[in-house]
């Protein structure tokens, strides 16, 4: 029975699982469409593992429902659901070859010989591991391991691939590159991908949305940009990095706009529609690092705030420039080595901080 095609492919509805005391999901809800790629991301322990083995089928809900295609699936085997789960740690069968391994879920399946053979030639191919087929999988670097474990997954062409962590078990620069070929493959395939990442940078290069979590619970779902640019709430904006967060107390300051004075200095930002924030009020207004630029004296335009330099931190071609505020509040900027090349900056500068009232947001009272 396939169901109603309209709506999600998957459904995940108050999910809950419990093992004795811990609380491992308390209650998860989102959806998931077909051809989407989602990002399952937070820190460690927040659940992402255990709502994937749900998905997966390899663990059995404490309390909500999972639907795929409208139908309840929460009792289903894992081999009812088309949907493969590749591991951080691959999973491989140690004993047996690359094209054995490939054709391991085929052969489960009752394949003959011959047509496992032609398919996993052909998810070796895609994959770039065909010249390694006879080749024992504890001979070949993590990154064509991984590969390994995708060709096995993708082999069964899946409606639905569940990836948890696959790139933290790699080296960073072989991570980069796997993130983009996991961003070509779901092109290509157009299939589901659901992917579980605590690192948000990873979240944010490869999934159409984001579902961040913590404690087991959802804390916001939205595409990356929406998210990075609009956090819901004060865990997200801390957690997805990059953000000021200046809190201090509110004023009224006509046409739409709130003025903020704190640790930090004064600024002005929109006033939010849907929060009911007070004159007197304390609030928080949240800039990203890379909104904020640098001037040496006061243009008159937008928010400016003096503050010095205190440390620079160089990150490949991109620097944090870390500054204090007269009243003691910490200030980060992000900029591009480009940007500030011919501003030369040392710990001690007395500098203008200045950002545009618009980028500047509230979080939620
Ligand atoms: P994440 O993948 O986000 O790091 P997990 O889903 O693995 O988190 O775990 C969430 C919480 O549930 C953790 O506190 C973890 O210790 C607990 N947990 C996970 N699996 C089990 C289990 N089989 N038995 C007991 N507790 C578990
Ligand atoms: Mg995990």
């Amino acid at each position: 029975m396939t169901g109603s095609k309209a709506g999600p492919m998957l459904e995940i509805d108050r999910l809950a699982k419990r093992y004795g005391d811990t609380v491992a999901v308390a209650d998860v809800s989102f959806g998931i469409e077909k051809g989407e790629f989602i990002a399952l991301m937070g820190p460690s322990g927040c659940g992402k593992t255990t709502t994937l083995r749900m998905i997966a089928g390899l663990d059995t809900p404490s309390g909500g429902e999972i639907r795929l295609w409208g139908r309840r699936i929460n009792e289903d085997a894992p081999w009812e659901r088309e949907a493969p789960l590749v591991w951080q740690h691959y999973a491989l069968f140690p004993f047996l070859s690359v094209a054995k391994n490939v054709e391991f879920g085929l052969k489960q399946r009752g394949l003959p010989a011959a047509e496992r053979r032609r398919k996993a030639m052909e998810w070796m191919e895609r994959l770039g591991i065909a010249g390694f087929a006879e080749r024992g999988v504890d001979q070949l670097s993590g990154g064509q391991r991984q590969r390994v474990a995708l060709a096995r997954a993708l082999a069964l062409e899946p409606e639905m691939l569940l990836l948890d962590e696959p790139l933290s078990a790699l080296d960073p620069h072989l991570r980069v590159r796997m993130q983009s070929e996991l961003v070509r493959l779901h092109r290509e395939l157009g299939i589901t991908f659901v992917c579980v990442t605590h690192s948000h940078s990873e979240a944010f290069a490869m999934a159409d949305r984001v579902v961040i979590m913590s404690e087991g619970r959802v804390q916001q779902i939205g595409a990356p940009r929406e998210i990075y640019r609009r956090a819901a709430n004060r865990f997200v904006a801390e957690f997805v990095g990059g953000n000021n967060l200046f809190s201090g107390t509110a004023a009224a300051a006509g046409e739409g706009l709130l003025r903020v004075e704190g640790p930090f200095g004064t600024a002005l930002a929109p006033r939010p529609a849907d929060v009911a924030l007070r004159e007197g009020g304390e609030v928080t207004l949240v800039v990203a690092a890379d909104r904020i630029d640098l001037g040496a004296a006061r243009s008159g335009a937008g928010n400016e705030i003096e503050a010095k330099v205190v440390t620079l931190e160089f990150v490949g071609s991109s620097v944090t420039v870390f500054l204090e505020t007269a009243g003691g509040a910490e200030l980060r900027i992000q900029r591009s080595l480009r940007q500030i090349e011919n501003t030369p900056l040392s710990p001690g500068d007395a500098v203008i901080a200045r950002w545009p009232q618009d980028e500047g947001f509230f979080l939620p009272a």
